[in-house]
């Protein structure tokens, strides 16, 4: 067995654990293998263990990946896209985690060839370092949106803070979860917003508690390897 493998089934197995203490269906939660710090090699073990999602966030990796890796994998756009960079990116991903701003999502529409799933990013816990719009700016975020065709919210997705305080980080995502039912309640005809992306290597037991349906996991997972990237 790879060291992938391995970790895989330890990860499994708290998914599971964490599934049943919320009474949760186990196929409501999908796993996003997070491969921006691995080489093609480390993802191509990712790709035989069966997980079919995985994230990258700078379009140059996403590229090399995408260059590398053949079959039906399904890329997740993860990190801060620049405007001038969605052109190269949009329409070789499936969904895109951090869909922050106006101007955005105008140059999606314009790019994209077919109707993109995405999700707003919020920034729940309002760190200075994080991207994302406020709790308070999301819907009317969404509403603005009616209009692009090619663009589908199917959910909101949030970093947690940094912190190793636990009922901290079950707030936030808490309080993603209550504004994620808020817009779906709201029957808007582009945005189900029925997903929640939430959950990492360090907390994705709690996003689960707390509703997650799409954890992003890297380092947990496939480790950390830069330096051999940058060798490759
Ligand atoms: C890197 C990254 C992850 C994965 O983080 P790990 O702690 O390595 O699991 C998840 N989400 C986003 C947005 C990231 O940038």
């Amino acid at each position: 067995m790879t060291n992938v493998q391995q970790n895989l089934e330890h990860i499994s197995q708290r998914i599971q654990k964490a599934s049943e203490r919320a009474n949760r269906k186990l196929e409501d939660v999908t796993l996003i293998a997070v491969t921006k710090e691995v080489s093609v090699s480390r993802t191509n073990e990712v790709i035989e263990t069966g997980i079919l999602h995985l994230g990258e966030n700078r379009p140059d990796g996403l590229q090399k990946k995408k260059d590398a890796i053949s079959n039906d994998v399904k890329w997740h756009y993860i990190g801060t896209l620049q405007t001038r960079k969605v052109k190269s990116v949009i329409n070789d991903i499936q969904y895109l985690h951090s869909l922050d701003r106006i101007s955005l999502a105008d140059e999606i529409e314009k790019r994209a060839t077919s109707t993109k799933d995405c999700f707003v990013q919020v920034n729940v816990s309002q760190e200075e370092s994080k991207h994302g719009l406020s709790i308070d700016e999301v819907e009317a975020f969404v509403d603005e949106l009616k209009n692009h065709k090619h663009i589908r919210i199917i959910g909101l997705m949030t970093m947690a803070p940094n912190t190793e305080d636990e009922a901290i980080i079950r707030d936030v995502f808490r309080r993603l979860k209550q504004l994620q039912s808020k817009i779906a309640a709201k029957q808007i005809a582009n945005a189900p917003c029925t997903e929640l992306s939430m959950g990492m290597s360090g907390d994705f037991e709690i996003a689960i508690e707390e509703g997650a349906t799409f954890i992003r996991i890297g380092t947990a997972l496939v480790g950390k390897e830069k330096e051999a990237i940058e060798r490759a």
